[in-house]
């Protein structure tokens, strides 16, 4: 089997509290051009709230990339009963058909906050994939985003618990984005050396691998010990190593028709 690689960029408002902005939205082409020059197929997870601000930014984003759904406003569905979570996605498609004139085929819950009927409403409401479920510790072990294991290639969920192997029709990719316990997403490709990562995958290359990030992962953040440079440095590095490991860089659509 050949080595896969997923990438994806959650696409949403600033990080922070008060008025919403959205400076990373405004600045991703800097992430993306360095994937355009790689010829990374990934996929971007939007937000409602950005799709109604920057839908012909979002436009030109889906001429190279695949553009999945981020929820409408990105509340965290732990606290949206199952008709709010319902009414996130009629208003999200209905958004999708004005600026795509299509579908969206793939969704990743906000804050990776996914259960079993918001799987369950996924499969109802026509999704293909959900890339939501983090299979494996994350760094922070009292992560609000993680539930338990799960399996660690994309698989198809049960329809009593997602997290094990079943018969849904509606693909599981889960963010298996760390090797040997050191995360390979958002700010940290910015924070960890490119030397440890490139020492940890001379050791050990997974089957399959996710890369993800945020659009505000670029944004200066003062008190972190990283630049917006390094953090597009970095990615670059990691793009080429990856490359030369073998991996073929796959989108969620494209994963979901290789099954
Ligand atoms: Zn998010």
């Amino acid at each position: 089997m050949v080595k896969t690689c997923f990438l994806s960029i959650d696409v949403e408002h600033d990080r922070g509290g008060g008025e919403r902005k959205f400076s990373g939205v405004e600045n991703l082409d800097k992430i993306l051009s360095i994937l355009k020059k790689y010829s990374i197929p990934a996929t971007l997870f939007v937000t409602g709230g950005v799709l109604e601000r920057y839908g012909s930014l979002a436009k030109e984003w889906g001429e190279d990339f695949e553009i999945a759904c981020h929820s409408f406003s990105h509340q965290f569905w732990n606290t949206l009963g199952q008709p709010a979570r319902e009414k996130e996605i009629t208003d999200y498609l209905d958004l999708y058909q004005n600026v795509f004139n299509g579908k969206p085929q793939g969704f990743r819950a906000p804050s990776h906050l996914i259960d079993q009927a918001g799987i369950n409403l996924l499969q109802e409401r026509g999704f293909l994939y959900d890339s939501s479920v983090v299979p494996h510790y994350p760094p922070f072990k009292k992560y609000r985003g993680f539930k338990g294991r799960a399996p660690l290639l994309p698989y198809w969920p049960s329809a009593q618990n997602y997290r094990q192997k079943g018969e849904m029709s509606l693909l599981e990719i889960p963010l298996r984005g760390q090797v040997f316990g050191f995360p390979l997403a958002g700010a940290w490709i910015g924070r960890l050396p490119f030397l440890l990562y490139k020492t940890l995958f001379e050791v050990y290359c997974p089957k399959f691998l996710t890369v993800s990030m945020h659009s505000w992962d670029i944004l200066e953040q003062p008190k972190a010990k990283t630049s917006p440079e390094l953090f597009l440095e970095n990615l670059e590095k990691i793009i080429i190593m990856l490359k030369s490991k073998g991996y073929q860089f796959l989108n969620g659509q494209q994963i979901f028709q290789n099954r």
